[in-house]
């Protein structure tokens, strides 16, 4: 694995797990437990101690999940992050749900508490209240925000703490707003990593001609050209979300290729 640095030097493994759509997506699927929690345990053992997940995932079932596949491991080991969804970051909501949170996920605290989405009509002074609360009694080690623009990034910065870990947003081969919005160098400047969530725009980048191009000429698969194009950007992490062991070894493995210079130009230039 290789790791990017928080502000007080504990690491963060640059490629986690993603969960979404594991044990059902808006509401809970109970359908499939014991292969998603069998496939869960199989990324940690191969490596994945990062696992990404969500209050609102699979409507709640989710955490339920990752909290039954990560019971066999030392908990030190992982590094779990949860989100609080936008319609709950009311102070007290957020503690309720954190609170939730932690006992589906069956754990004393998360390593890192994103809020999922912000939502113009609560303060975010009053959920960083609850967040900033939460870092002192320890049940958050991190706090980071996701789909935030670079004011309301500005404004969590202002409000919280401890330093933001992160802005997790949508950033792919194909989908490159951050670049466009300055929303990478704003953070690659101001220390906070960017998970970059969608690596492979939930498979749809993987039939691009460009991509497939340059995935042939290394032997390698198209996903693995783009996790690696993500994870060249100083600064950027990402969770691809796999339950297939071929898929997940394949993604892992991204770590020990090289692609060239030249290519990673020609990638770069695909889609601005
Ligand atoms: P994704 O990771 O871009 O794509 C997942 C899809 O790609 C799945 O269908 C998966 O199928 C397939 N896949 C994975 N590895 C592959 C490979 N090597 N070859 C071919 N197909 C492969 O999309 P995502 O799950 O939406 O995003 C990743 C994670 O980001 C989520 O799971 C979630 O944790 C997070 N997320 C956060 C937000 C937010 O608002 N903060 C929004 C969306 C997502 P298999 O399972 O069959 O491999």
């Amino acid at each position: 694995m290789r790791y990017e640095t928080l502000f007080d030097g504990r690491k963060i493994p640059v490629l986690g797990l993603g969960t979404w759509n594991i044990g059902g997506g808006m509401t809970a699927d109970y359908s499939r437990d014991k292969e998603c929690i069998e496939s869960i345990r199989t990324a940690i053992r191969m490596g994945y101690t990062h696992i990404d997940t969500a209050q609102m995932y699979g409507g709640g079932h989710t955490e339920e999940l990752v909290g039954a596949a990560i019971k066999p491991f030392r908990r030190g080991e992982l590094f779990i992050t949860t989100k609080v969804w936008s319609n709950n970051l009311r102070y007290r909501d957020v503690i309720e749900k954190l609170d939730e949170s932690l006992r589906k996920l069956d754990t004393d605290y998360v390593d890192l508490y994103l809020i999922h989405w912000p939502n113009p009509s609560i303060p975010l002074k009053e959920t960083f209240r609850a967040f900033n609360e939460l870092v002192r009694e320890g049940k958050v080690r991190y706090i980071g925000v996701s789909n935030f623009d670079i004011a309301q990034l500005k404004e969590a910065q202002r409000l919280s703490e401890v330093p933001i870990a992160t802005n997790q947003v949508e950033y792919n081969l194909l989908n490159r707003e951050p670049e466009r919005t300055g929303m990478l160098e704003y953070c690659r400047n101001e220390g906070i990593l960017i998970t970059a969530y969608e690596p492979l725009g939930k498979g749809t980048i993987l039939g691009n001609p460009s991509i497939n191009k340059v995935a042939k000429k290394y032997g390698i698969s198209p996903a693995q050209v783009a996790i690696y194009w993500l994870l060249q950007k100083p600064g950027v992490i990402t969770i691809p979300k796999s339950v297939n062991e071929t898929h997940l070894r394949e993604n892992l493995s991204v770590l020990e290729l090289t692609i060239s210079q030249e290519d990673m130009k020609f990638l770069d230039s695909i889609a601005i």
